[in-house]
């Protein structure tokens, strides 16, 4: 009986660990959403310019702490983040005074795709001005081939040594995680660094997608029932928590070694994973299928009958991509128009009660109250989107070119009111997600004493 069971579990296992053949970006291009939830606040009239710095540069500067404080991290990691994954001896960050692979030494060490490139830039708000500077190729900025999701903002360059906003900073540093830092990072990802850094295989997503391999570090599913973690062990296999906390000290780093420039854009890094956790989709794996209802579509899939675990894919994949482009696209276009009383830019500015940012806050609050939405989210895209974008598992709808304006395909489908309905229902959300990464900046400017 008990070999049975064990089978039995086993199969499910492999069963759950195709359930994720998708990974996106969760929220869309997130300087539009962190600059105005932050722009507001007091701070930044007393916060002096900083001047941009080569990543280079900095690290060579900071190389003598960058050993010790890279070491002590690791083993805070080691003790206090449940399902970590180890970073080998072997990557250890040594002060070696080389400069000429300081950057490899820092990539590997934090464990990142090495090809990463990292330039000195700014990323422009849809009404902001290039003041003359050049306009840059977003291929020099991302190491990602598909760079669709890139066109429609305006990055310029800046020279070592300008002086800068700190909020411009940040936001420059918000998106980062996107264009590739958490690329081919497990070992079955075909990458030689990927066999090197001690995550293992991939646990979910489609290891052969461009950009799905950076899933596990952009999502956490933290609130399933214990019986799902039993069958699916790999869905603790999120390294989320890891990044929020690397980045969270290095920029702490950075500003107690008097690197502004460097704590601001750290920040930036480690508040995009922050900011991913409220969006729902990145909190559950199938949000609006129960347990029940995943361990039996897994056990049809599993006698023969992949009909329901495959259909429940594709939708859960359809309706988190529609979500986040009637997220961007409406939000780019409050830009546009400069509407401050647009729901989604009052939200960022009127974010819930502020919770004090702790050890447990990503788990404990940020992705449970983002897990416990996610219910109802999925019922609103149900109801209120297009049938043929979210209830027709025959359709992936990515291919739909309606895609491109979902706003407006809402509103002649369904009604304006639907259309407001979810809007209130993002902008919700994004009160949660404003509170999120306050909180996140200030207990880093506190330690710091910024
Ligand atoms: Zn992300």
């Amino acid at each position: 009986m008990k070999t049975l069971h064990k089978f039995l579990i086993l199969i499910l296992s492999l069963f759950l660990s195709v359930f994720f053949s998708i990974a996106v970006f969760a929220w869309s291009e997130h300087p539009m959403l962190a600059h105005p939830a932050l722009k507001g606040l007091p701070l930044w009239n007393r916060l002096d310019a900083v001047a941009a710095k080569n990543l280079k540069t900095f690290l060579v500067e900071a190389e003598p702490q960058l050993e010790q404080f890279l070491a002590q991290q690791e083993a805070w990691s080691r003790a206090n983040l449940p399902n970590y994954a180890p970073r080998p001896d072997e990557l250890a960050f040594k002060a070696t005074g080389n400069p000429d692979d300081i950057l490899y030494r820092f990539y590997t060490a934090i464990r990142v795709n090495p090809h990463i490139k990292v330039p000195l830039y700014l990323h422009l708000l849809p009404n902001d001005d290039t003041k003359g500077r050049t306009v840059a190729d977003p291929r020099h900025i991302t190491t990602l081939k598909d760079i669709s999701s890139m066109l429609n903002t305006t990055y310029v360059w800046i020279s070592e040594g300008e002086l800068l906003l700190p909020l411009d900073v940040l936001s420059a540093g918000n998106d980062e995680p996107d264009y590739g830092f958490d690329l081919g990072l497990f070992a079955d990802n075909n990458t030689d660094y990927g066999t090197v850094y001690g995550f293992g295989s991939q646990a979910f997503g489609n290891p052969n997608l461009e950009y799905s391999s950076q899933a596990p570090f952009h999502m956490g599913f933290y609130h399933e029932a214990k019986i799902l973690y039993k069958f699916g062990p790999f869905l603790k296999r999120t390294y989320l928590d890891y990044r929020i906390q690397l980045y969270r000290a290095m920029s702490e780093f950075a500003f107690t070694n008097n690197q502004p420039y460097w704590g601001w854009r750290f920040m930036g890094w480690g508040m995009h994973y922050m900011g991913d956790i409220s969006m729902p989709y990145h909190v559950k794996p199938l949000p609006g299928v129960s347990t029940l209802k995943m361990i039996w579509i897994n056990l049809k899939a599993m006698l023969g009958l992949p009909a329901a675990k495959d259909n429940a894919v594709q939708l859960v994949s359809n309706r988190h991509t529609v979500l986040e482009e009637f997220q961007v696209q409406a939000l780019r276009i409050a830009h546009q128009e400069s509407n401050w009383d647009h729901p989604f830019l009052q939200a960022l500015t009127n974010p819930i009660d502020h919770v004090t940012f702790s050890e447990n806050f990503i788990v404990d609050v940020a992705a449970k109250e983002s897990a416990q939405s996610s219910k109802n989210m999925d019922k609103y895209i149900e109801k209120y989107m297009p049938a043929t974008m979210v209830s027709d598992p025959a359709i992936e709808v990515d291919d739909l070119p309606e895609l491109d304006y979902i706003v407006q395909v809402v509103k002649e489908e369904k009604g304006q009111q639907a259309v407001d309905k979810i809007t209130v229902a993002i902008a919700e959300r994004l009160r949660f997600y404003s509170m999120h990464i306050r909180s996140y900046m200030t207990s880093i400017l506190d330690a710091a004493g910024v």
